[in-house]
């Protein structure tokens, strides 16, 4: 099975979960859609509702809203794990589209409006991406509900200043952005990127989360906590 429908079907199969007052708990589904020429992971985590969270709309907006409009989903929010380019792409159109407030740590928070800061102005074949500041600022790590939604942010900076992972306890799964790939980690040679810092972040936060946890990382495939602890190179010894 390829690791996109894993990441599909992660969730169904599974009983329903109950709280102690018999009231069905709603779990959350997970869809994966690589977008643009860095392939970047666009997220949309579906309620049972029928209300979604959009994390990094890197590009190809018309695509996304296909998407949304197939699954008969109604977007509320987008959350960005950061703002580098092909992260944001999208993210004015959707906005637009759909009327819904844009969530991005305090660290980035000129970034939407800077082409030098999210990277666009630094390559010529790529269009400059200057658009509006986020409506809200994420701030300190912290759980927070957004309509059916619940989850953790935990600031992981290192691959940029703002970086965020966002961790949804009950389902298990880290919608990680840059900071931990597959057997790799983010580069920290853009501006605010620091090594040593990245590491820190991983291992303090990251590796802080249960083994089973599944990550879903910017680029490329998911991996897993536990996966990364025993095999990620840059951790090992
Ligand atoms: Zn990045
Ligand atoms: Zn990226």
């Amino acid at each position: 099975m390829s690791s996109a429908n894993r990441v599909e079907c992660m969730n169904t199969g599974n009983p329903p979960c109950y709280n102690g007052l018999g009231v069905n708990r709603q779990m959350i589904k997970f869809h994966r859609y690589p977008l643009g020429p860095l392939q970047t992971n666009c997220y949309i985590a579906e309620a049972e509702t029928g209300e979604c969270l959009i994390f990094d709309p890197g590009e190809e907006a018309a695509k996304v809203a296909g998407e949304i409009e197939k699954l008969n989903l109604r977007p509320t929010a987008i959350y960005l794990t950061h703002a580098h380019f092909d992260h944001i792409g999208a993210v004015e159109d959707l906005r637009t589209r759909y009327g819904i407030p844009v969530h991005l740590h305090s660290a980035e928070q000129e970034w939407l409006g800077d082409p030098m800061l999210n990277g666009s102005g630094r390559y010529a074949d790529l269009p400059d991406i200057r658009t509006d500041a986020p409506d809200r600022l994420i701030g300190e790590d912290g759980q927070r509900t957004d309509g059916h939604f619940e989850f953790s942010t935990f600031h992981v900076p290192g691959h940029s200043p703002g970086s965020v992972a966002f961790y949804f306890e009950r389902e298990g799964v880290l919608v990680g952005g840059d900071a931990l790939f597959r057997m790799s980690i983010g580069r920290t040679d853009l501006p605010g990127g620091d090594h040593e810092t990245l590491l820190s972040s991983i291992r303090e936060k990251l590796f802080a989360l249960p083994e089973g946890t599944e990550v879903l990382p910017g680029h490329m495939d998911p991996t897993s906590i536990g996966d990364e602890k025993r095999l990620n190179p840059f951790f090992r010894g």
